[in-house]
C-alpha cells in the first residue's frame, strides 16, 4: 500500500505535544518558552516563512518576536543586534532568516550567534557537536525528513539514501543524519557535478531531493517503491488560483508519485516538519534554561 508522507497531518500532531509540554511548564509559574526572528528587508517568501513562525509559535504557547531592519542594515548593526539577543536571557532562542542582502556576510553573522540560542543549527559548534553526534541543535530541515521517516515508519536501517543536493542547511546535514548509527542509511550524497545521476538516483530506496530545480526528478530517475522525499519549494504563477500562484517542488509528481511506496507531497510535506522542528529546538533550548528533564 502507497503511504503519503503526510507533514501537515503530522506537524499538528507534534505541536499538540509540544503545546502540551509548555503547558505543563507554564501552570508551574515558568514563563512560555520565547522564540526570536531577525529579518532584514523585503524579501515577500522570507516575510511569509517568518510569519508562518511567529503564528505556529503561538499555537503552541511560544512568546514570539520579530526583530525587522531595513535593506540598508549594514553587518555591523547586524551584529550588534544579534549580541543584544545573546545576552537576553528572556530569549530562548532566535533565528536570522537568509538570505541576507548581499553586503552582509551570511557566515559571519551565523558565526555570532551563539550556539546555545542557536535554534536553527547552523553554527559551526552545533554542526560539528551533529557531526561528532553529540547534544546539538540540529538544522530544522533535515530535523524533519529524520522525524517524517520514524515517525511514519519508514525503514531505514541498511537502506540505500541518496540525497540530491549538498547544501549546508539541507542536503549536506540530511546525508550525516541519515547515515548516523540508530538511522543506519547507506548514503550516497549528490551534487552537480554528479555523473550519471539517474543511474544512481534509481538505486535510491530513499530519495531526498533538495536541489531547488522545478519538477526536475522525472519518473524515468526512480525505482519501482521508493520512499520520496520532496524538500524543493517553488512558487509558480497560475492564474486557475484565487492566489495567483502554486506551489511545486523538486519532484514531478503528476508522474513519480504513483511509483513511490511513500512520498512527501508538496506543499504539506517537508515544510510543516521544518517549523516544527524550530518548535522542538526552541522547546529544546528552553529546557535547558531551566534544566528542565
Ligand atoms: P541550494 O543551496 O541551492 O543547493 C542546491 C544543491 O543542489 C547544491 O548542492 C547543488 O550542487 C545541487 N544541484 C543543483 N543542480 C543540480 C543538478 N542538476 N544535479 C545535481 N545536483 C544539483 O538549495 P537548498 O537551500 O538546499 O534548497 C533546495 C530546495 O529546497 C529549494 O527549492 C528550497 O526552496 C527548498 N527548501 C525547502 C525547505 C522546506 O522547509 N521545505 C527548507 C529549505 C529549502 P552544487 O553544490 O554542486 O552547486
Amino acid at each position: 500500500m502507497q503511504q503519503i508522507l503526510d507533514g501537515k497531518a503530522l506537524a499538528l500532531q507534534i505541536k499538540e505535544e509540544i503545546a502540551n509540554e509548555v503547558r505543563q511548564h507554564t501552570s508551574r509559574g515558568l514563563r512560555p518558552p520565547h522564540l526570536a526572528a531577525i529579518i532584514v528587508g523585503t524579501d515577500g517568501a522570507s516575510q511569509t516563512y517568518v510569519a508562518n513562525k511567529e503564528k505556529s509559535s503561538h499555537e503552541v504557547g511560544f512568546t514570539s518576536s520579530v526583530y525587522r531592519y531595513p535593506e540598508r542594515t549594514t553587518e555591523e548593526e547586524l551584529l550588534e543586534a544579534i549580541n543584544f539577543l545573546n545576552s537576553d536571557p528572556d530569549i530562548d532562542g532566535f533565528i536570522v532568516q537568509l538570505p541576507l542582502p548581499k553586503h552582509i556576510n551570511e557566515q559571519h553573522v551565523i558565526n555570532a550567534i551563539s550556539p546555545d540560542k542557536d535554534v536553527d543549527g547552523f553554527t559551526p559548534v552545533n554542526i560539528g557537536r551533529m557531526v561528532l553526534g553529540e547534544d546539538a541543535f540540529i538544522p530544522a530541515t533535515p530535523m524533519g525528513i529524520c522525524t517524517l521517516l520514524e515517525r511514519y515508519d519508514v525503514p531505514t536501517a541498511g537502506q540505500h539514501c541518496v540525497v540530491l543536493g549538498r547544501s549546508n542547511i539541507v542536503g549536506t546535514p540530511a546525508a550525516n543524519l541519515l547515515s548516523r548509527k540508530g538511522v543506519d542509511c547507506t548514503v550516497t550524497l549528490c551534487h552537480s557535478r554528479t555523473q550519471n545521476l539517474a543511474e544512481l538516483t534509481r538505486q535510491a530506496d530513499i530519495l531526498v531531493v533538495a536541489i531547488g530545480k522545478p519538477e526536475f526528478v522525472t519518473a524515468d530517475m526512480v525505482k519501482e517503491g521508493v520512499a520520496l522525499i520532496d524538500v524543493g519549494i517553488h512558487r509558480i504563477a497560475d492564474e486557475t488560483r484565487k492566489s495567483g500562484y502554486r506551489i511545486i517542488g523538486d519532484v514531478k509528481h503528476s508522474e513519480v508519485d504513483k511509483l513511490c511506496s511513500a512520498f512527501t507531497p508538496v506543499p504539506g510535506g517537508v515544510g510543516p516538519l521544518t517549523i516544527v522542528s524550530l518548535l522542538q529546538n526552541t522547546l529544546k533550548a528552553y529546557k535547558r534554561t531551566f534544566k528542565l528533564k
